[in-house]
């Protein structure tokens, strides 16, 4: 342990004259609160990693990611999140006025895309490619290598916040519909954060960095999909064998 929640410090800001419209009083709160999660981040960004490197049993590089504190315009959805490609993270700007915001969500947040940077990084020094990749995959490939992606993610979070598995295997899909909210084929969050976490638990809890590097290179196959204890099954024997 020993993290400390930051003691928020308020940037003061002379502000001329009496009236302020919403607008203005959000737009100066909302840069506060950016400089706040800046300020908590850049104290606290070694501490995390350390943390992470120790109860998980993973070793980061000793290059550390770039992070932005805003979105790109287009992403503005997310809490945050990582570029496989350039390597760099970004969090969220335009939800910190939100009224449930507060400093765990940056906490998880920050913990979640510095498990996704780990995860490239761990690739890359293997094979030299970004990871995820989901070219030329099929669409169960596809959500097979998801899940392993935001579970590895969700177990590291969670590994930090202690938040438990309530996921159960009975709640895994039979169909592909099943995977999908009904009106996009947009996965939906419980399967791919809450089942991938309750999937990779057993053997991230068993093999460490072994485990999350087995996974990487072997996620489900296709078919596997719709077994997925038996995919789980599968690997924690492979990992057994001498
Ligand atoms: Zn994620």
């Amino acid at each position: 342990m020993g993290f400390t929640k930051p003691g928020f410090t308020l940037i003061k800001r002379a502000i001329a004259g009496g009236l302020l419209s919403a607008a203005m009083v959000n737009a100066i709160s909302s840069e506060r609160k950016e400089q706040e999660v800046r300020m908590y981040v850049e104290i606290n960004l070694e501490q995390l990693i350390q943390e992470q490197e120790e109860r998980i049993g993973i070793q980061y590089p000793a290059q550390r990611p770039v992070i932005h504190y805003h979105l790109p315009a287009d992403k503005s959805g997310n809490f945050g999140l990582y570029d496989r490609k350039t390597n760099e993270i970004f969090l969220q700007n335009d939800r910190y006025e939100l009224p449930d915001w507060d400093v765990e969500t940056v906490y998880d947040t920050i913990n979640h895309e510095l498990a996704h940077y780990y995860l490239d990084k761990l690739s890359e020094k293997r094979t030299n490619t970004n990871w995820p990749e989901y070219n030329d995959r099929t669409m169960l490939e596809k959500l097979g290598i998801k899940l392993i992606s935001e579970g590895t993610a969700t177990y590291i979070e969670r590994k930090m916040n202690g938040k438990e598995d309530t996921f159960t295997d009975a709640k895994w899909p039979k169909a592909l519909g099943g995977f999908f909210s009904s009106w996009e084929l947009i996965p939906k969050d419980e399967i791919v954060y809450s089942g991938g976490f309750h999937l990779v638990k057993p053997i991230i809890d068993r093999y460490g960095e072994k485990g999350i590097e087995y996974l990487l290179f072997n996620p489900p196959k296709g078919q596997e999909m719709f077994n997925l204890p038996l995919y789980q099954q599968r690997i924690l024997e492979e990992l057994s064998r001498p």
